[in-house]
């Protein structure tokens, strides 16, 4: 068995209607001013408002910053932070699915410590004391609110910048199921997908530990049994709660066992040409599943399981049905089948290779990939 260590410093609230909280957690931390990085959707559907109403009642002062865009960039974070700056506030309150979070992370460095992004992108730049932040996740999920790392675009070079710092983890993670039950099926079943390949990609990476293993298998079990129920009808209580639940449990198990190929494949999917997250995640998923399925030592019969709407465990299993299952739950849910029908094209391929290979998570994939490799996969998934 491999060593381990882990802690999960962060104070997790779970509930229907936990947002109430918030006024007593920010008093709780002497809080008395916010800033409030979101989106302008979520500000359209009145989500900014009823927070932003909550932190007021409570007699703390806000201010908004909803400029983020999916996939953000230099400029953005750059606009946050003098925003951040301007406001006079002690601490930010993140408001979204993954584009929010990773913004008010690199404030939460930037508006502290000053520089640029570029500064602080790889494993363990960021200084102690940071600006202390609040994650609300209106997605299930990025996993975002577990998680030590941000990902903000470099749009001169088409590449998606981490940084990897447990000094960015939010202090505090409110889950209100409530706030994911207004999204759209499209954007459920993307974000619900993703989650599901946290889990999964964490359960076979080479760095997987006891540990990781225990919050993927039941993030996998609470993701794998909800996931259609909850696209079907985000009004579902009992799913919502299990897809929250499982996203964050799942972020939990990648940021302590890394992600793989899905996701080392993904970023310059979405950061070349414009892709949500998710959907590239998803569209690349049956692609690595069968390409990883040689290195299989019985964990995908164990994903197959939590995956499959069979009550029974599966019987004479073989890796190629874990292949068919995953391209079967993309029809389901509406996802794209191949990388051509969401415009990437394949001149890009090498570049995108490139980029790929740079990322922790093609190195703890379970099979060994090269350069040579991702092409081929890139090409397969086309
Ligand atoms: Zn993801």
């Amino acid at each position: 068995m491999k060593d381990f260590n882990f802690k999960v410093p962060q104070v997790i609230e779970f509930g229907l209607g936990s947002l109430k909280k918030l006024p007593a957690i920010l008093d709780e931390n002497k809080l008395d001013h916010v800033y409030l990085v979101s989106d302008r959707g979520l500000e359209a559907i009145g989500v900014v408002k009823k927070i932003q109403d909550i932190i007021e009642a409570g007699g703390i002062k806000c201010t908004t910053y909803l400029d983020v865009l999916p996939n953000p960039t230099v400029d953005i974070v750059n606009e946050a932070v003098a925003g951040y700056k301007a406001s006079g506030a002690s601490s930010i309150i993140a408001v979204g699915g993954g584009s929010p979070m990773d913004v008010a992370k690199a404030v939460s460095v930037l508006a502290q410590f000053g520089g640029t992004v570029h500064d602080y992108v790889g494993l363990g730049k960021v200084p102690v004391g940071t600006i202390p932040m609040i994650a609300i996740p209106t997605t299930a999920g990025t996993g975002s609110e577990v998680t030590a790392s941000c990902v903000i675009t470099d749009e001169e070079a088409n590449y998606k910048m981490s940084i990897i710092s447990y000094e960015i983890l939010p202090k505090y993670a409110v889950l209100d199921p409530e706030l994911i039950m207004t999204a759209p099926a499209s954007i459920a079943a993307a974000c619900g997908v993703d989650a599901f390949i946290h889990a999964m990609e964490a359960y076979v990476s080479t760095d997987a530990t006891l540990f990781s293993d225990a919050m993927g298998e039941k993030a996998m079990e609470l993701i794998g049994g909800n996931l259609r129920r909850f696209v079907a009808n985000r009004k579902d209580e009992e799913a919502a709660c299990a897809m929250m639940a499982g996203s964050t449990f799942a972020g939990i198990a990648f940021a302590w066992a890394k992600l793989g190929n899905i996701h080392g494949m993904s970023h310059p999917v979405s950061a070349y040409f414009h892709i949500a997250h998710g959907v590239a995640n998803a569209i690349l998923m049956p692609t690595v599943v069968e390409y990883n399925a040689l290195a299989d030592n019985g964990r995908y019969e164990k994903i197959y399981n939590y995956l499959s709407t069979d009550k029974e465990p599966v019987k004479d299993f073989k890796p190629s049905m874990l292949v068919d299952l995953v391209k079967e739950l993309n029809a389901e849910l509406g996802i794209p089948a191949s990388l051509s029908a969401v415009g990437v094209t394949e001149d890009k391929f090498e570049e995108m290779a490139t980029d790929a290979m740079k990322t922790v998570n093609v190195m703890v994939n379970p099979r060994q990939t090269g350069f040579k490799d991702v092409v081929n996969l890139y090409q397969k998934a086309f």
